[in-house]
């Protein structure tokens, strides 16, 4: 058994100060917490809490000790001994979600115990605690990442596609785990041959110390998780939000805190296309910029706080929107109801079919040409891939303050897909080098990207070229497939909302009240767009943010009627 440091709270080196992640309350605070729960004696060796547990009560201790235990019996890890005035949990607290560890009695003494439920309230009302709790809850959550130390093995291959997908579902989602690669470690390759696992049964996710699954679906995972907290399909929720980017995560914070009844829906992991974003350095209030998944994972948390439930990994499929209350059915086959609906599904950038793309989003292959992805490649060679406006822009805008820029597009020329007076300046300017019947057939970098290869389609030629910056540039799609004829759309497919909505597309459509619909309701009354997926909207994660808050001052009115 491991045991901590004599004399330190915890056997881990700390990226936060110790008295943020394991805080030490007052007994003016302490005094607070206990109406809110029951005072309770403790003896040693109790387990107040196992592994693998959903709801977890939390505990302040008054006197004796807690001890946080990890791993196996034969192999446990003391992560953490808890003194009087200091209490237990991380982020599985607010979501539901089963807990990572054992807290076991390790000295005698009391404790106050508070039911999820209470904890909930609690938060909700007193700001002080709710910081205290919020911040030391998150920073425990990063710790457990940050040493792959969840309940979750991942035996995978950087060369399977699954690996990556699994990967990236268990950190956009959170979820700490260790990784044991098959490409390094031949004895894990022999164990597997062992048990008679299959190239296609990669990556195998030993979940729990108990389920062993493989090339599970991330719907899979997360039931095996607990990421989700079981789904009342008979209530019938004052708003359902279909995807969890920043639109639909905004509009769960506020429709949430103002006392609605939430439901999300989100089909991979809380962040949508911000989630995958190493850096965002233009949205308010984040001088040195943060990450899509620190934005998304606060906001997750800010969003359960106020008790807006999430589901995760699961789609919505279809919107039977023939009467009201609305039902949105998801992938199990199961439907769940809404007085109102937010629509936030988003737009998918297209994305370049070649491996280790992920690994290089935000680290040298960009997704939009702004001053502040062009100042970051000042001076230097870049590729823009595309050959639509979108491309040309900023093919012309980064040549501006670039060594080079090389055009790629996989067409014979630009005619048929740009317009002429892009055309004619990409044709004139010197800096730019059009690369017609040319793709990208591969990255490659350490950190960052490096080297591109294309590949010339006339030819067949490879060729490597020197560059560490890759604009992606070959159109969104919005996701609204979905909707199938529920709403109007607009020749591109994004959602037509609001003022956009002509009266003969509303009298097709069959509005059928006597006003006009609001600012972002769709062509259905009481089912909203935001973000990404609205015609007209501005592809930016304050856009997002904005529409998903204002459509729940809109959800308000329309409940009201
Ligand atoms: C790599 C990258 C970097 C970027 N950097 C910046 C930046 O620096 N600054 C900036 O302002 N903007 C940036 N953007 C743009 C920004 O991320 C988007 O404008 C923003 O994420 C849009 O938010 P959204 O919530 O409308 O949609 P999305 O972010 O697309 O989220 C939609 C969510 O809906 C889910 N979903 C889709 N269909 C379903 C369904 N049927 N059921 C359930 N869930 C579903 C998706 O899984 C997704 O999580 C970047 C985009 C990318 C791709």
């Amino acid at each position: 058994m491991t045991e901590p440091a004599p004399g330190a709270p915890v056997s881990m080196v700390l990226s936060a100060p110790t008295e943020q992640v394991f805080p030490t309350l007052t007994a003016a605070q302490v005094a607070r917490i206990a109406p809110h729960g029951r005072v309770r004696r403790v003896e040693r060796g109790d387990v107040l809490v196992d592994m693998g547990e959903q709801s977890l009560p939390f505990f302040v201790v008054l006197a004796g000790q807690l001890e946080v235990v990890r791993g196996s019996d034969v192999a446990e890890e003391i992560v953490v001994v808890h003194q009087p005035g200091q209490f237990t949990g991380e982020m599985s607290m607010l979501s539901g979600r089963r807990g990572l560890a054992r807290i076991r009695v390790r000295e005698a003494g009391e404790v106050i115990e508070v039911s999820q439920a209470k904890l909930m309230a609690l938060v909700q009302t007193d700001s002080e605690l709710s910081e205290i709790l919020m911040r030391a809850f998150i920073l425990r959550r990063v710790e457990l990442i940050k040493r792959g130390s969840g309940d979750v093995v991942l035996v995978g291959s950087r060369h399977s596609g699954g690996t990556l997908r699994v990967k990236e579902f268990l950190t956009r989602n959170g979820h700490p785990y260790s990784y044991i690669d098959l490409d390094e470690d031949s004895g894990a390759q022999d164990f597997l041959d062992g048990f008679g696992v299959r190239v296609e049964d990669v990556p195998v996710l030993v979940c729990r110390g108990k389920a062993v699954l493989r090339n599970p679906t991330n719907a899979e995972i997360a039931e095996c998780l607990g990421l989700n907290a079981p789904l009342d399909r008979t209530q019938v929720r004052d708003v359902v939000i279909v995807g969890a980017g920043p639109a639909g995560l905004a509009a769960a914070v506020y429709g949430s805190s103002e006392g609605l009844d939430v439901l999300i829906l989100e089909s991979t992991a809380p962040g949508g296309q911000a989630g995958s974003s190493s850096r965002i350095e233009n949205y308010l209030g984040f001088p040195t910029g943060i990450s899509g998944q620190d934005l998304a994972g606060r906001a997750y948390t800010q969003a359960q706080k106020f008790g807006a439930q999430m589901i995760i990994a699961s789609s919505a499929k279809a919107l039977a929107c023939q009467r009201r209350p609305y039902a949105i059915q998801i992938d199990s086959g199961q439907a769940v109801p809404a007085r109102t609906v937010i629509v936030a599904t988003g737009a998918a950038y297209r994305k370049l079919s070649v491996d280790d793309l992920a690994r290089f989003e935000g680290a040298g292959v960009y997704y939009g040409a702004t001053a502040v992805e062009a100042q970051l490649c000042r001076e230097e060679e870049v590729i823009v891939v595309g050959g639509g406006n979108s491309a040309g822009q900023a093919a012309v805008y980064l040549a501006q303050a670039s060594k080079r820029v090389h055009m790629l597009v996989r067409a014979e020329g630009l005619a048929e897909t740009m317009s002429r007076y892009l055309i004619r300046r990409i044709e004139r300017n010197p800096v730019i080098e059009l690369r017609t019947l040319t793709e990208v057939v591969g990255l490659e970098g350490g950190d960052r990207l490096q080297r591109v290869h294309t590949r010339d389609n006339r030819t067949g030629a490879v060729e490597t070229l020197e560059v560490g910056h890759v604009f992606v540039m070959t159109g969104a799609e919005p996701t609204t497939k979905w909707l199938a004829d529920c709403v109007v759309l607009d020749a591109k497919g994004f959602i037509k909302t609001g003022p956009d909505l002509s009266h003969d597309e509303l009298t097709a459509a069959g509005w059928p009240l006597a006003r006009a619909p609001h600012l972002l309701e769709t062509s259905l009354p009481g089912v909203f767009a935001v973000g990404d997926v609205r015609s007209g909207n501005q592809k930016r994660v304050a856009s997002a943010v904005g529409e998903g808050s204002t459509a729940v001052a809109l959800v308000h009115q329309v409940l009201r009627e």
